[in-house]
């Protein structure tokens, strides 16, 4: 952690560095070359405008050498010094022979054009009346121009030593603004990877740090739920094999102890009970597979119309036996389906079961299928209390029910819906309740288009 910081920070450094050392470098010597170059062209003009001036007066070059006392090299420290050979300035006339000898020059000597072309012509009306050629190597800076060099050179140092702490700040700063994200996610994925899952990292910017905070607190949330979820379970399967295995001991032991009769009620009592906890463990299979994703279908084509009636066949007797009246309503022109005839079979015959669970005597429960518009809709609607709007996001859920003591007597083992579900989602469909308290429940399956034989 402490590293990639470290590295980072050097990494900046090493950027700024080179960016500010190239810049000053080149500044540096840009401004060195261009006032060298400025300040020559200074002196040059000065040169030629006096000379264009004697010229102008005199009407020629008699007599110029005695005028002009150019400096050996310029300015040399305001000291004039006559002219002598090795100047810094060299006139000739217009055709190019030499006036004035400069450095590596003679007095008479005929300078070439293209030499003549580095100098400077000096013009008067209009006319190339000679040329001044200033030579470069004699030429230096004086103390001030020396010294302006100096202060420019001072503050690009002090600039780039600037630069460089600037960058270095926003180095380390970026570097914390980087690095403290990940270690907090560090901090808090050690702390799930020893169990601790309620772990929350805050998050502290929209870019990928930020979206790694929210999947991890995401991640964090679904964990933590999944284990509590996995604690409730354990505790719900112990608890309801609790109740039938210590009715089955009881009566056995009762039955031992010559309490109670082996009578036939006293074997359906212990029957019932064995029966419940074998539902119990079939319901709990079914589950682990769906879980695991290996609750294998064997679809095929399913014709809505047979499936309901053979569904609503096998509870006709409770109907009769509850005087509730049981109908099957379905539109004419449903095609196909093609799904797990079995289990959906056994989610419909779950639904009903519910259905006839809680639907008083005398009342109406009714199997309904009718095309919606992304699939078909099977629906099984009763006159039952209906439930409560507090409950309805849980009848889902594992082991749920709206009135434990009232149910466990009634035979539910708690898992019919959250079965139902998951069958209904293998085939790709959805599964919702709607119900008000007082005015019977309707739980509607959806399958989709894909699961339709067109
Ligand atoms: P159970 O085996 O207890 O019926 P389910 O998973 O099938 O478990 O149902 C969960 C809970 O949903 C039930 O305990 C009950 O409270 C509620 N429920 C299910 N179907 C109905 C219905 N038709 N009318 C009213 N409540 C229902």
């Amino acid at each position: 952690m402490r590293s990639i910081g470290v590295k980072l920070i050097l990494a900046f450094l090493a950027v700024g560095l080179t960016g500010v050392g190239v810049i000053a470098l080149l500044a540096g010597r840009a401004t060195e070359t261009e006032f060298r170059q400025f300040i020559f062209d200074q002196y040059q003009d000065a040169f030629v405008d006096q000379l264009a001036d004697y010229y102008g007066t005199h009407m020629g070059w008699e007599g110029v050498e005695d005028m002009f006392p150019f400096p050996e090299w310029m300015p040399l420290q305001r000291k004039r010094l006559g002219p002598k050979p090795g100047g810094i300035v060299t006139l000739t006339d217009d055709g190019g022979a030499v006036l004035i000898a400069g450095h590596g020059y003679q007095v008479g000597e005929e300078i070439p054009g293209d030499k003549l072309e580095t100098g400077a012509p000096i013009r008067v009306d209009e006319q190339v009346v000679g040329w001044v050629i200033t030579h470069r190597e004699e030429f230096r800076e004086s103390a001030a121009e020396a010294a302006f060099l100096d202060r420019i050179r001072t503050t690009l140092t002090i600039g780039a030593i600037g630069a460089i702490a600037v960058s270095l700040l926003l180095g380390i700063l970026l570097t914390r603004a980087l690095t403290r994200p990940i270690s907090e996610l560090t901090t808090a994925t050690r702390a799930v990877a020893e169990g601790n899952y309620e772990q929350r990292v805050p998050v502290r910017s929209r870019d990928e740090l930020g979206e790694l905070a929210t999947s991890f607190n995401l991640m964090s949330i679904e964990l933590a739920r999944s284990i509590n979820l996995r604690r409730q379970m354990t505790a719900d399967i112990a608890h309801e094999l609790r109740t039938p295995i210590s009715v089955i001991l009881g009566h056995v032991d009762a039955m031992d102890d010559g309490v109670m009769p082996a009578s036939s009620d006293t074997f359906d009592i212990i029957r019932e009970e064995a029966s419940r906890l074998g539902r119990l463990v079939e319901d709990l299979g079914t589950l682990s597979l769906a879980d695991a994703g290996e609750l294998a279908l064997v679809r095929r084509l399913v014709n809505i119309k047979t499936l309901l009636n053979k569904v609503s066949m096998a509870h006709l007797p409770l109907a009769h036996e509850k005087h509730i009246s049981l109908q099957v309503e379905i539109t004419p022109d449903l095609p196909d389906i093609n799904v797990d005839r079995d289990r959906m079979a056994q989610v419909l015959d779950n639904l009903l079961s519910n259905a006839f669970r809680y639907t008083p005597k005398g009342g109406r429960i009714t199997l309904c299928a009718e095309r919606a518009s992304d699939g078909v809709e099977i629906r099984v609607q009763d006159t039952g209390p209906g439930i409560d709007p507090e409950e309805l996001p849980h009848v889902f859920d594992r082991f749920y029910r709206t009135d434990k003591s009232r149910h466990r007597i009634s035979g539910g083992s708690g898992l019919g819906l959250s079965i139902a579900k998951s069958i209904v989602e293998m085939h790709d469909g959805q599964i919702w309740v709607e119900s008000k308290l007082g005015e019977g429940s309707t739980f509607v399956i959806r399958l989709p288009t894909s699961s339709m034989d067109l």
